[in-house]
Formats: C-alpha cells, sequence, structure tokens
C-alpha cells in the first residue's frame, strides 16, 4: 500500500471517463487500499480512482466514521435536495455550496466482485455523487450555476497550485473535513 500523488484539477484525467471494472484481482485490492491510504491521508471524505491516475470506476468514502468503497457505481438519486459546502482534494483550498440530492442508493460491487448496496443521505451522500461524477469525468465545479462557476474558476486561476508542475505533494492537512 502506499499514499499516491493526488491529480489536481487541469489534469486530463480528471476530465476523462473512467472505465468499468472487469477483473477483481489482486491489483484492483491494491488499488482500493491505495485509494483509502491516500484517502485518509489527505484526510478527506472520499477519493475516487482517477484523482491518483488510475482511470477505473472505483472510489473509497470515509464519513462519519464509516470507511468504504464502491466499483461500478450506479446511483438512484432521491427528489429532495440538499444544498452546502463541498471541496475537493483535486481543487486544494476551495469550497463552493453545491446542490445535491439529499440520499442515494448506490449499487455496484466490492473488491471481491460481490454485488454491494449502500443507502447513503447528507455527507455520505454528497460524497457518493461527488465520487461517482469523478467517474464520469465530472469535476463539481461542473454542477455550480453559471455566476458561481466563473466566481470558481477565477479563484482557481489566482491558486499558487493552479499551472504547477505536479511534482510536490499538496497536503491540505490545514483544511478541516468534508473534503472529496
Ligand atoms: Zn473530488
Amino acid at each position: 500500500m502506499a499514499v499516491k500523488l493526488i491529480r489536481l484539477f487541469g489534469d486530463p484525467v480528471l476530465t476523462t471517463p473512467a472505465l468499468e471494472v472487469t477483473v477483481f484481482d489482486k491489483e484492483l485490492r491494491n488499488l482500493v487500499r491505495d485509494l483509502t491510504e491516500t484517502m485518509q491521508d489527505a484526510p478527506g471524505a472520499g477519493l475516487a480512482a482517477p484523482q491518483i491516475g488510475v482511470s477505473l470506476r472505483v472510489f473509497t468514502y470515509d464519513v462519519d466514521g464509516e470507511v468504504g468503497h464502491l466499483i461500478n457505481p450506479a446511483l438512484d438519486l432521491s427528489e429532495d435536495l440538499q444544498d452546502g459546502p463541498e471541496g475537493c482534494l483535486s481543487l486544494p483550498e476551495l469550497t463552493y455550496d453545491c446542490i445535491r440530492a439529499m440520499s442515494v442508493i448506490a449499487k455496484g460491487m466490492n473488491m471481491y466482485g460481490e454485488p454491494v448496496t449502500i443507502h447513503g443521505s447528507d455527507l455520505l451522500a454528497r460524497a457518493i455523487q461527488h465520487e461517482t461524477d469523478h467517474l464520469d469525468g465530472i469535476i463539481f465545479i461542473d454542477r455550480l450555476d453559471d455566476e458561481n462557476r466563473k466566481i470558481a474558476m477565477k479563484e482557481i486561476r489566482q491558486t499558487e497550485w493552479f499551472g504547477a508542475p505536479p511534482t510536490v505533494k499538496i497536503s491540505p492537512h490545514s483544511l478541516s473535513n468534508g473534503l472529496l
């Protein structure tokens, strides 16, 4: 297991739809462990495989002490919505209010290829939606309205990390929880 470099906004892997997992082998289990370790080191509430440069449909989460992972997720979203601050380990130092479904039923597989269903609400639902978006090449600022997205893009361009070569591990330890 290893803590991996987290890819930052601007890296093309983050805007590329990830591939379905078809082989449930030791390599996949190592990926889940690397994702979990990298997420917990950051620390973050979730991490998707493309964020460590692996374009496969796998994510991990750590919400309210519940740590897990999901492979090839399919989501059933509630009609009830929630609005609140959202952040992303690939966009250090920035949070924006983002509207999400209040609860979600997520079906997929675990790392052994067994079917699993996760029922999430509040932050867990937010995390599952955020990470599944990553697997579709969607970054959460894509979910903001035009005005807020413009503000976000301006603030991103003003960060020290944007456009910098990805040679130094970004350590967002100064940030509180809620990072995905
Ligand atoms: Zn994210």
